[in-house]
């Protein structure tokens, strides 16, 4: 993850909770150990055409929203927002919601 995030120089994500909505395989209330900042995380693999993708998106995320999500259901919150997502760990893209890869 570090490198890919911007909410600080020096990235370092840890894993607060999992949310399990039944969406995504992997889903995650994030946070930066450097700065506090929230971030919502969903992986997911898919195989296309006998190629493997992972992707991993980052939503970031207000502390009251994080709150929010760790108490229940609020994902309707990110459809709209922009995220970035990491391919296969090294390709950067931004994105917008849980739209297609
Ligand atoms: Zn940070």
């Amino acid at each position: 993850m570090r490198g890919h995030l911007d909410c600080c120089a020096d990235v370092e994500v840890e894993q607060v909770r999992e949310i399990s909505e039944g969406f995504r395989e992997d889903e995650w209330v994030c946070r930066c150990r450097q700065c506090g900042q929230y971030w919502f995380s969903s992986r997911w693999n898919e195989s296309l055409g006998g190629r493997k993708l992972e992707e991993v998106r980052y939503f970031r995320i207000t502390s009251a929203e994080a709150e929010k999500m760790m108490r229940g259901s609020v994902r309707g919150l990110l459809e709209h927002r922009d995220a970035i997502a990491v391919l296969n760990g090294s390709t950067v893209r931004r994105v917008r919601g849980f739209g297609p890869v």
